[in-house]
């Protein structure tokens, strides 16, 4: 690998240039969180950061220069051929008129403020066509920023952060060891929109498990509502073995929802949203219904109607759904009266037959952690 890259960054940053600025999860406490475990946190130094930008640089004049110009798509496949994907993805980046990057990896804002500033500036000198840096923040490290920190990062150029709030309660925050209040999300959460600097939350519905299936919701709300982030994602729990939270639900001390009742659960959400500006996305293929999008001003009520138009199947259709979901065969209800419709069925009697449905659609989820 020429340049070093982390393991994930948010589906909507998958056209991105990922530049890694620290290494792993500073905090690597949360319960239900697999990602870093194991691995070690480490900042990168400011000078092999620069080093590399510097080495981006040369690689996208190589390319340009192969190209005679704009980097197309024949180019791109050229590239990928020769030289494999770490080459192919700048090459790609570049053909989509390398706008976006995102720094890596979990908790950007522990770096110092000036050192993140000087990253952010040399990416925009280096690339001048750069016109959207974003990354993941911890709540926790947002909440002790200070206002000169953020009128700093805004002006050196970042533009969105991406923050794992998960849930506004306190209770369910205590329970799988987030490492924050949600006064403290929200202090945080105001201070990047106080800085003109876009917010994203990500909501991960059925975390509170049964016994906080109402105060889980309902306390989130609570939170977008004094924050009003741009964007809330929702993201469903899937409970992933290996994880602290795995062991708890096979002691019975946590007990995760359906997913039913994490569509009800959905449901009080978007109930106790205020009707601001901020847009709902489910961009991820473990929701059950992702046409919950939409502008909560605007579509709320929409994004209610699906819910419970969900919930008001009969317990067949819900569970046919759930299965064409997970086979990738359905992205909305509306699949349900569509073509793909009789060969889900087929496989529903087969594994029905076998009593294993629910087995399957467990493993089928499995796929996409
Ligand atoms: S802060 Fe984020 S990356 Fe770190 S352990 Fe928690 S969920 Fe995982």
């Amino acid at each position: 690998m020429p340049w070093e890259q982390g393991p994930i960054r948010p589906p909507s940053e998958a056209g991105s240039l990922l530049l890694r600025v620290t290494r792993n999860c500073p905090w690597n406490r949360c319960t239900f969180c697999a990602t870093y475990k194991g691995e070690r946190f480490s900042r990168r130094e400011r000078e092999e950061i620069l080093a590399e930008i510097r080495s981006l640089r040369q690689a996208a004049d190589r390319m340009e220069e192969l190209a005679g110009g704009e980097v197309t798509d024949g180019v791109a496949q050229e590239i990928y051929a020769a030289y494999g994907f770490p080459y192919f993805h700048l090459a790609n980046w570049l053909k989509s008129g390398g706008r976006n990057v995102f720094l890596q990896d979990a908790d950007s804002l522990v770096l110092p403020t000036g050192e993140l500033v000087t990253v952010l500036r040399a990416l925009k000198d280096t690339f001048p066509s750069v016109t959207r840096i974003t990354g993941y923040a911890r709540a926790a490290t947002l909440s002790r920023q200070k206002p000169e920190d953020w009128r700093e990062l805004a002006s050196a150029g970042l533009s969105r952060l991406h923050v794992g709030l998960e849930s506004g309660s306190d209770p369910v925050l205590r329970f799988v060891q987030k490492g924050v209040t949600a006064a403290r999300e929200i202090e945080g959460g105001q201070k990047v929109v106080a800085a003109g600097i876009q917010l994203c939350f990500y909501v991960l519905v059925g975390l509170g498990g049964r016994d906080f299936r109402t105060e889980h919701p309902r306390a989130t709300a609570a939170v977008v509502n004094a924050v009003r982030p741009d964007f809330v994602r929702l993201r469903s729990l899937s409970v992933q073995p290996g994880t602290p939270l795995h062991e708890q639900m096979l002691s019975g001390a946590f007990v995760p929802l359906s997913e039913d009742e994490q569509v009800e659960e959905i449901e009080t959400f978007l109930t106790y949203l205020d009707p601001y500006d901020g847009q709902v996305v489910s961009d991820h293929i473990l929701n059950l219904l992702g046409e919950v999008e939409g502008v909560l001003s605007r579509d709320r009520e929409r994004m209610l109607e699906v819910c419970r138009r969900y919930l008001s199947l009969p317990e067949d259709e819900r569970l046919l759904y759930r299965l064409g979901r997970r086979l990738g065969q359905f992205e909305s209800l509306a699949d349900l009266s569509g073509p793909r419709r009789a060969g889900v069925e087929e496989k529903l009697l087969h594994w029905r037959s076998r009593d294993r449905v629910e087995e399957v659609i467990t493993r089928l989820k499995h796929r996409f952690v």
